[in-house]
């Protein structure tokens, strides 16, 4: 590839001589799983975001299951999420015997509609689950006051949006409950997988830790049946260094968002993405829209692109969902995006001469 989707070589560069003493001792000790480390990063990420407790887990969408079930989730119950995410979202709803609504995402930003999510409230309605999709937070005030007036609990998936800010707060301190993912290609990326459920609710944090080590919070003690999804020691080294460094590349995300947007902007045919007002987007990825989106998907990958789709099938159309019976039509706007959207390399030492050769690609596909 001419100019890679994504480039992690020069994070790991930065934070090599930072980790390899720490593992070293690790080695030497043994300690891999909890420890100072684990209690360490869970603290900083914990002020980092503005949250009273953060539980460090094994990954994301174990992050998500333990969220839902610590606030209560039960089989049966109904989980209002959008259309258009990761199917993390909605697996970890299932995991848990609820079922996933899907609802529709606005067209300007592709963030979960909160009138769709007024729509599709019913009796059984437990959690709404807005997703920070893209790097940028979700419309939490209006989800926020409708959690409010239904005696719902709000779930926030913040596995993109890592130090994301909204008008409100950062993305993970805005609802109940957060899960998020340190996946290494997000944001803050581990060396591995690992996530972490955040909260200002100490009784759902202790509930999270002790289902997360197999319902036991005293050796052998057992009081739930839980599962094995603990954040090991190798990992919250990796998420120390990184964080220090969070700050920075999302403002280096955001320069390469803003030179985007310039190089782009007459390109015809190409819609740029929109951040809400009152965001601060840390561009999880840079998605734009085109007309014959998949013949210019190959273009740009014969002139040695990278280039992805997030995602080409909204979940309910997803055949692990097929048995939801989704109706074609029944998301509007997630199904026109999925046939449109393309997301272009972003990642914080994304550099102007790599961008450049972007631009010059997608103007030739489009001209
Ligand atoms: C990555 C991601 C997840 C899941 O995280 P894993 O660590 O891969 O399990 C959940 N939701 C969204 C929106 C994601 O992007």
């Amino acid at each position: 590839m001419t100019v890679p989707f994504l480039d992690l070589a020069a994070q790991q560069a930065e934070i090599v001589d930072d980790v390899l003493p720490v593992w070293r001792r690790q080695l030497a000790s043994a300690a891999f799983i909890g420890g100072p480390e684990v209690d360490a990063f869970e603290q900083e990420y914990a002020d980092y975001i503005g949250v009273q407790h953060v539980v460090g887990v094994s990954n994301g969408t174990d992050a998500l299951e333990l969220a839902y079930r610590a606030i209560g989730v039960e089989p049966g119950d109904e989980i209002i999420m959008p259309a258009n995410t990761f199917i993390a979202t909605a697996e970890a709803a299932s995991r848990v015997g609820a079922v996933p609504v899907f609802v529709d995402v606005d067209d300007d930003f592709l963030l979960i509609d909160p009138d769709a999510v007024a729509a599709a409230v019913t009796p059984r309605t437990r959690a709404i689950a807005p997703v920070h999709l893209f790097g940028q937070t979700a419309p939490m005030e209006p989800i926020i006051a409708l959690a409010e007036r239904h005696g719902l609990v709000v779930v926030e998936d913040a596995a993109q949006s890592q130090g994301a800010v909204s008008a409100a707060g950062r993305a993970g301190a805005l609802g109940t409950v957060a899960a998020t993912s340190f996946y290494p290609g997000k944001n803050l990326g581990a060396a591995g997988d690992a996530g972490a459920v955040m909260t200002d609710d100490a009784g759902i944090a202790a509930i999270v830790r002790n289902l997360g080590a197999h319902g036991s919070s005293v050796k052998y003690v057992h009081d739930r049946i839980g599962v094995n999804a603990r954040l090991d020691a190798v990992q919250a080294t990796v998420l120390r260094a990184k964080l220090r460094r969070l700050d920075g590349w999302n403002a280096a995300r955001r320069g390469a968002a803003d030179r985007y947007a310039d190089l782009l902007l007459d390109i015809p045919g190409v819609r740029l993405p929109a951040v809400r007002p009152g965001n601060e987007d840390v561009w999880h990825v840079y998605v734009v829209r085109v007309d014959d989106r998949d013949r210019v998907m190959a273009e740009l990958g014969a002139a040695g692109i990278g280039v992805g789709i997030h995602y080409p099938t909204p979940v309910p159309f997803t055949e692990a969902y097929a048995g939801l019976g989704a109706a074609r039509g029944a998301f509007p706007v997630a199904e026109a995006a999925a046939g449109a959207i393309l997301s272009l390399p972003m990642f914080p030492h994304l550099t102007e001469s790599q961008q450049g050769r972007v631009a010059a690609a997608l103007r030739a596909a489009l001209t």
